[in-house]
């Protein structure tokens, strides 16, 4: 039976209708490409880069971060592989980009802010990520972090065609850009919904604080209709909005997503098997239910609630 589990082919995300809903990985190096492999992603929906700086006093070298956004790309031919700009600072500080003396980090000069602000660490990533894609066949993706602005977004994306990196998008992380998808998406060719720090900003909750952790519930309507503000500004403009926080390992709840307009999901590979299962059991118009329901809701547990009633009637 073992045998003949690894055999089967597993099938891509899709809802009962068909629908098709990618589900893609998140990575934090290129060895861990193999294991999402085998566990079915479809492509890589995040790849977090902080690894290459982390160790290091300085910036890697240009040539030292083709050799892993090679690697990494090389694990999955003719896939879609979106790789994140070095989103330093608040949970991820680094010491030669950081000011360790900014009293509030999560609101300082983090993700694409700092690396305005050090422009040559941005230049040789997308360098770097330009030469990789040239001997590779994956269909690479930039996106920048902690965006907030329409003017961020027009910056990010000049910076990487400069570069001959044809697909660049953002991470709507904050409450502005998740309000703005619409104009943001006029510029950006695809969003990325970080419901990790979406969830921090909009509940005003420091999502490293264990005394405020309940507040850092994705479930909350609040969250959820800023969720749904994005994948309606996807489906006005015709551009994919994915979500890549935590959220999105949870088969419910990737159910919610869907339902608001989100066209892919990406998580820790281990979490794909329930996902992909529990897409299956629901058309987009009950999707839609579910996510009306939760959405309707007025709190992080009636929203929850809500969705598992909706989904028991709708089976
Ligand atoms: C997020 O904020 O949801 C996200 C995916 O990014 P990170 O967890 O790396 O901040
Ligand atoms: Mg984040």
């Amino acid at each position: 039976a073992r045998a003949a589990a690894q055999a089967a082919p597993l099938t891509d995300g899709a809802l009962a209708d068909g629908t098709p809903v990618p589900l893609l990985a998140n990575l934090g190096t290129p060895e861990s490409a193999a294991e999402a492999v085998q566990l079915g992603a479809e492509g890589v929906g995040l790849f977090r880069t902080e690894f290459l700086f982390l160790s290091s006093e300085s910036a890697p070298s240009v040539e030292a971060q083709r050799k892993a956004y090679q690697e990494l790309l090389e694990a999955f031919p003719g896939k879609k592989v979106v790789v994140r700009a070095l989103d330093a600072g608040a949970d991820k500080p680094l010491p030669f980009l950081n000011d360790a003396e900014e009293e509030n980090p999560a609101l300082g000069l983090r993700g694409l802010r700092a690396l305005l602000t050090n422009e040559e660490v941005l230049r040789d990533q997308l360098s770097a990520l330009a030469q990789a894609q040239e001997v590779t066949s994956a269909d690479l993706w930039v996106m920048a972090p902690m965006v907030s602005t329409v003017e961020e977004t027009e910056t990010f994306a000049k910076f990487a065609h400069q570069h001959g990196l044809k697909t660049a998008g953002v991470m709507v992380e904050v409450p502005s850009s998740a309000l703005l998808a619409e104009q943001i998406l006029k510029t950006a060719d695809f969003a990325s919904i970080g419901t990790n720090d979406l969830t921090q900003y909009t509940m005003a909750a420091d999502r490293l604080l264990g005394s405020v952790a309940g507040l850092q519930d994705p479930w909350h309507p609040a969250v959820l209709k800023l969720v749904r503000e994005v994948g309606a500004a996807g489906t006005v403009t015709g551009k994919p909005v994915g979500v890549c926080g935590e959220a999105a390992a949870d088969p419910l709840l990737a159910v919610v997503l869907v339902g608001l307009g989100v066209t892919s999901l990406s998580m820790a590979p281990a979490a794909l098997a329930d996902v992909r299962a529990e897409l299956l059991r629901f058309t987009k118009d009950q999707a839609r239910a579910i996510a009306t329901a939760a959405v309707s809701a007025s709190t992080a547990a009636e929203a929850l609630q809500a969705a598992q009633h909706t989904a028991t009637t709708l089976t």
